[in-house]
């Protein structure tokens, strides 16, 4: 029999000869999914010429996804920005004149002085998001500088927010299952992901575990790939979600199919969950949901029968006003049926407190006094509005495309024109951002930087070595703030710091989950799995032992009182003073009307784009982006709507123009129009101009899913 561990040291070993050999690189994806791929770059004669999935990572397995796999292209792409550019003609017109790093600092430290002077330090507003993943370059890279000039908080709850704190609530900030467990699970079940697009990886594990005889069930009201090859597809109505998994909940409790062992030693609040649940009989469910009572009930009884079941939620559930009732109660099946006694059983969400990750070290609040000013990103449009007591004076804008990825685009627009605001731009490319940008400043590719790569959809940490030299003028976005920073005279050293430097800053070195993991072992072989347990045993929940106040599984939450808020990152790490109302203990269930001839819009992802990322790759350049309008096909026929007819679809804050695909792929009631498109591709507005989002009550994350509108033909397509 082959030693398996003395097989992996080998490997290891002719990995790291091979890469010595070939000149090959360490890389990590950036981009925000939770698959963090590993990548090899080979270099010939300082040029990046090919790039693969590592091998030797047991997430990735020598493949990347369509999008990446040609990621050379885009860091060798002629649309890259290479140099500091500064507008010329009206805003919106894309005339600019290259200036230099010199002149390109100078103009943003006097705009800073003038804003401040003027409107206070408040009247500069960061704005960043997941535009990069990477502990350097990626959600806290400006923080620090930002905090210490006295600007105003971002407030980043587009993604996560919610299921995140909503998770957090009944089971702490646990890492939960293990993504690579799921290969020994009995039953799966992926609710409101389409993993083949978002999570391509963990979607090759699920298949390897279906093909091993495990059965999958998807929700999701869109038939997606995932979906096509479940055993069972339900499709509830967006935001409904809570209401099926408390009828599921209801079903296992009522046929006495709870694990009442596992319940008794490692959980609270059985008893008011069980009588909450009980609101939900299938029957009720089943007119609230618009998924049958068999469905419901043949789910249930699965669930309960195989124990070993394993639960992965998507993002997309979040969205709506119900997302973190829908994540509690979904949450709770797991607990109910005692399925972390086994490996491959329980549930996995963001493993937020699994990477020891020293956010503050990186975010610096301690910069910051109580009071300072936090704007929620997502609704840009409306921050910027003039109308509001403080105006936005200075816009600054990094690892993000907020035309594409905020709200209210239209408004958004008009108020980027405004001639009394002045906004940068950082950009790997000529984003629609940059069309109203008074200065452009070019940003590195991964491969042109260091950085070290947590997960949030697998346990390795990784290094990304920089590969080349940057193009042009470009620098890192560790670079850029250390830049600006000596042009403002900041001498505070964390502002100043090395990237060697913050590597070693961005974690804590010491917590039990590093053992064994080091920058040495980290630059020999890429990555390192932390030290969470062999995902063939791991058990992380079998005796309870969750992160929450009572250390058990709480399915009525005592974090209530505070809003759920225990994991407080998304506002540059400043929490002293965020306010967030009470929520009701258990998960309830608000109904989220729908005005007649409405319809429900979602905005999922598209697969070959990666939010507003990869809309100008070749492939999606050539092949003429269209938007389409996924419609039932009932929907469609009474409304006269036929496939290919182009459609004006549209609500109380803008309209876009998109093209029938008409579908039995989407249930009636809803449409779907792909969200990352850019403006300048498509030739008109995109989806975000017809959403505008009121913050949900757990985590303040966004309810796009929320979104009405009503639909006309508008003439046939050519
Ligand atoms: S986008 Fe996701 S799947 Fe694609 S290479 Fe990056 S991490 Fe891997």
């Amino acid at each position: 029999m082959v030693d398996i561990r003395l097989g992996d040291i080998v490997l290891e070993y002719l990995t790291l000869v091979n890469v010595m050999k070939a000149n090959i690189f360490f890389s990590a994806c950036q981009h925000d999914c939770s698959d963090n791929c590993a990548i090899l770059t080979q270099i010939e004669s300082g040029k990046a010429v090919s790039i693969q999935g590592n091998p030797n990572h047991a997430f990735t397995r020598g493949t990347l996804c369509g999008k990446v796999s040609n990621y050379l292209e885009r860091v060798y792409s002629e649309d890259r920005i290479l140099y500091p550019m500064i507008r010329v003609g009206k805003k919106g017109s894309s005339s600019f004149n290259r200036v230099t790093w010199d002149e390109a600092l100078n103009l943003i430290r006097d705009k800073f002085a003038e804003a401040i002077e003027k409107d206070g330090s408040e009247s500069i507003l960061p704005y960043s998001y997941l535009g990069h993943q990477g502990l350097l370059n990626g959600l806290h890279c400006g923080d620090r500088f930002f905090n210490k000039i006295g600007a105003a908080i971002g407030e980043r709850t587009f993604c996560n927010s919610t299921a995140s704190k909503a998770f957090g609530m009944v089971a702490g900030p646990t890492g939960g299952l293990d993504p690579e467990s799921f290969k020994h699970s009995k039953l799966i079940v992926i609710w409101g992901m389409n993993l083949l697009s978002t999570s391509v990886h963990h979607g090759r594990i699920v298949l390897d575990a279906v093909r091993n005889g495990a059965k999958l069930v998807v929700v999701d009201p869109i038939r997606t790939a995932i979906a096509k090859k479940a055993d069972i597809h339900l499709r509830p109505r967006p935001g409904t979600d809570v209401v099926l998994a408390l009828s599921i909940a209801n079903f296992i409790i009522q046929n006495g199919l709870t694990d009442r062992d596992y319940v008794d030693s490692n959980t609270i609040g059985f008893s008011n969950f069980s009588e909450r649940a009980k609101s939900f009989e299938t029957s009720i469910a089943s007119e609230i949901t618009g998924v049958s009572t068999s469905d419901i009930e043949r789910v249930a009884s699965l669930i309960s029968e195989e124990r070993i079941v394993a639960i992965r939620t998507g993002v997309a559930l979040e969205r709506n006003a119900n997302g973190g009732d829908a994540i509690r109660s979904i949450a709770a099946l797991p607990a109910l049926i005692g399925a972390w006694r086994y490996t491959g059983g329980g549930i996995f969400q963001h493993p937020q407190g699994t990477f020891p990750i020293n956010r503050e070290k990186l975010a610096c609040p301690e910069f910051v006094e109580t009071g300072r000013r936090a704007v929620n990103l997502f609704n840009l449009a409306e921050a910027l509005d003039q109308s509001t007591n403080t105006p936005v004076s200075c816009l600054f804008v990094y690892n993000a495309n907020p035309i594409i990825t905020s709200a209210d685009q239209t408004k958004l627009i008009a108020n980027l024109c405004k001639d009394n605001l002045f906004t940068t731009v950082s950009e790997v490319f000529y984003t629609d951002t940059c069309d109203f940008a008074d200065l452009i400043l070019p940003a590195t590719s991964q491969l042109e930087q260091d950085d070290l790569m947590y997960s949030w959809g697998h346990f390795n940490l990784q290094m990304n070595q920089k590969a080349i030299e940057p193009l042009g003028e470009a620098v890192s976005n560790t670079e850029l703030f250390r830049r600006l920073s000596r042009k403002f005279n900041l001498d505070d050293a964390i502002l100043h710091k090395t990237d060697a430097e913050l590597i070693a800053n961005s974690l804590n070195w010491e917590h039990l989950n590093m053992q064994g993991v080091s920058l040495e072992k980290l630059h020999a072989q890429g990555h390192v799995r932390l030290n969470v347990g062999d995902p063939d045993q791991r058990k992380p929940h079998v005796n309870g032992i969750f992160p929450t106040p009572s250390g058990k599984f709480e399915f009525v939450s005592s974090l209530s009182k505070l809003g759920g808020q225990m994991l407080p990152v998304f506002r540059q790490c400043v929490t002293d003073d965020a306010v967030y109302d009470e929520v009701d203990p258990l998960p309830s269930y608000t109904p989220i009307e729908t005005p007649p001839g409405a319809f429900t819009l979602l905005s999922p992802k598209h697969h070959k784009l990666l939010n507003s990322g990869y809309a100008n790759s070749k492939a999606m350049k050539t092949s003429k982006s269209i938007q389409k309008l996924l419609i039932n096909s009932s929907d469609a026929k009474k409304l006269g709507i036929e496939q290919g007819q182009r459609l004006r679809v549209f609500n109380s804050v803008g309209e876009v123009t998109a093209v029938a695909h008409v579908t039995s792929d989407i249930i009636r009631g809803v449409v779907a129009i792909y969200h990352g498109f850019w403006r300048s591709h498509i030739g008109g507005s995109t989806v975000n101009a017809l959403v505008i989002s009121s913050p949900s009550k757990i985590g303040k994350g966004i309810t796009v899913n929320d979104t009405k509108v009503w639909i006309d033909p508008i003439g046939l397509s050519n």
